[in-house]
């Protein structure tokens, strides 16, 4: 177990060799259109006469381009409303002390397979993020100690026992009903229900927080069947289920939406947040930017959390509101890239329970001034854009290290997401997630939130667009 790393999804410990193995094309670069507002982004042009078509997207993110681009393929003249200036929602490619960085989606893997083929298909190059050579845990005595690497094996033995028996009431990945009637009980369980199940000592409670607890929003908030679900898809092996989160694709996810965009050639109208939705029975009605557009079938692709902001006065079943009070993306999922003075090492920081960083990993550590961290963070009582805050919180994992500048993102306060990486919370997963995935009239919802495949990750997002877009589709063809 010589190189280990981890991220907040599950934390890459694979070996490279595994890596490399699957193959990274080399590629071309793009780069993402933005337009101001009610202007055409990719082809076409949208004219106060022109807001009639046979169908419309709602919301720009990896979800609403795959269906786009499948209902184009199909031949339907289709329409983007997009609230924000650029496409990718949390999916959002930026820089920072010169160097790329993701406030969101990054990291992509082969066994994500829809997402990977994409990349692969569009010649894009993929990178690694480097090693750690280190790694951090906290005390007995309530504190942080520096680990060998060696260390992680001790945490992967409490993630395994988290998810014992995910084999017999998970068995098929992509279908997390297939055993139902041996969810029932499990789908009520927190993981914080869990833990206390499996009798775990307050210290390691705090040695998988990192890789648990801080994926659900806290222990008491997300569900073990999403912690299981997750585990199904890297194939019930810790080696998978960290090594998803090593392998970037170059020019970062905003080159891969904007070429999935651009080969579409789907008219996007940027700054046009939609407001209202009327299902006539013949047609939809949606309001974005004080206009009225029209077509025979929408497909909604903006983030579950969000979806009570838009008045569907036609009327939804009662679990599409009460999903997106309850939330699906984590309410405090924050992001954060804090430069560091000197060189501190590889860093692999694995935060306690309800710490105000969960996780902290290494970025780049030859910039020219000094290290960049990444770091992950579901406290409510950590503001990511304040030098002083996050200095604080640094201080505590990583003693003597100096924080210079920070650039951070925290998802919940964003007005079109509402929230981050997706995970349900109990009885959510049988009690609304089949409901939400029907169409319903003329309206099919999509999203990484309410996908039955890779919930959460971006391969998600492109495998409820895909199918939505096809639904969307045959909604459009007059009987
Ligand atoms: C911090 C963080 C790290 C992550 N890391 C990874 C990772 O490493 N790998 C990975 O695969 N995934 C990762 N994810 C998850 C990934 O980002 C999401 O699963 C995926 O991007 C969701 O795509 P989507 O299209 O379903 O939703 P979104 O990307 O949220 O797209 C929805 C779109 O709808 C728009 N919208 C919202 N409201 C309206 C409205 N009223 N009108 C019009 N438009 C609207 C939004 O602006 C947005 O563009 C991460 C997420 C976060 C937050």
């Amino acid at each position: 177990m010589k190189h280990k790393k981890e991220t907040l999804f599950g934390g890459a410990r694979t070996t490279r060799r595994a890596i490399l193995k699957a193959g990274a094309a080399a590629g071309a670069l793009g780069a993402a259109g933005v337009a101001s507002a009610h202007t055409a982004s990719a082809a076409g042009s949208v004219t106060e006469t022109g807001r009639s078509y046979d169908a419309i997207v709602i919301g720009g993110g990896f979800a609403g381009v795959s269906a786009a681009r499948e209902l184009k393929a199909k031949g339907k003249r289709t329409l983007i409303l997009e609230a924000r200036d650029r496409i990718g929602g949390r999916a959002w490619s930026s820089t920072f002390s010169g160097l790329p960085i993701e406030f969101g989606a990054t990291w992509i893997h082969p066994s994500q397979t829809r997402v990977w083929n994409e990349v692969q298909r569009l010649g894009i190059a993929t990178v690694d993020d480097p090693n750690p050579d280190f790694t951090v845990f906290a005390t007995e005595s309530g504190g942080y100690a520096k680990q060998d690497l060696a260390f992680l094996d001790q945490q992967d033995a409490i993630l395994r026992k988290f998810v014992e028996g995910a084999e017999t009431y998970m068995p098929n990945a992509y279908d997390p009903f297939s055993r139902e009637d041996l969810l029932v009980d499990l789908d009520k369980l927190t993981l914080g229900d869990r833990a206390r199940q499996l009798r775990l000592s307050t210290l390691e409670t705090n040695w998988v927080s990192a890789t648990t607890g801080a994926y659900g929003g806290g222990f008491e908030r997300g569900s073990l069947t999403q912690l299981a679900r997750w585990w199904a898809l890297c194939g019930y092996n810790t080696e998978t289920f960290h090594g998803i989160n090593v392998t970037r694709p170059v020019g970062g996810m905003k080159t891969v939406v904007s070429k999935m965009l651009a080969e579409s050639g789907v008219t996007v109208l940027y700054n046009t947040p939609v407001t209202k939705v009327t299902d006539t029975g013949s047609r939809v009605q949606v309001t974005a930017g004080g206009l009225v557009y029209d077509a025979a079938a929408v497909v909604v692709a903006v983030p579950v959390n969000t979806w009570n902001s838009i008045n569907f006065s036609s009327g939804l079943p009662a679990e599409f509101s009460r999903l997106s009070t309850q939330s699906v993306g984590v309410p405090t999922a924050k992001k954060v890239f804090i430069q560091v003075q000197g060189d501190i090492g590889r860093p692999l920081v694995n935060g306690k329970s309800g710490a105000l960083l969960d996780l902290v990993l290494t970025h780049a550590d030859k910039s020219s001034q000094g290290t960049v961290l990444i770091a992950f963070s579901v406290s409510p009582n950590l503001d990511v854009t304040s030098v002083s805050q996050v200095q604080g919180a640094v201080s505590e994992v990583l003693p003597g290290t100096k924080v210079l500048s920070v650039k951070g993102q925290d998802w919940g306060k964003d007005p079109y997401a509402k929230g981050g990486w997706t995970f349900m919370r109990p009885g959510q997963l049988l009690g609304s997630l089949r409901v939400v995935r029907q169409p319903y009239g003329r309206l099919v919802f999509a999203g990484s939130d309410i996908a039955t495949g890779w919930a959460g990750y971006v391969d998600g997002a492109i495998e409820t667009g895909v199918r939505a877009g096809g639904l969307a589709a045959g909604l459009t063809v007059r009987s």
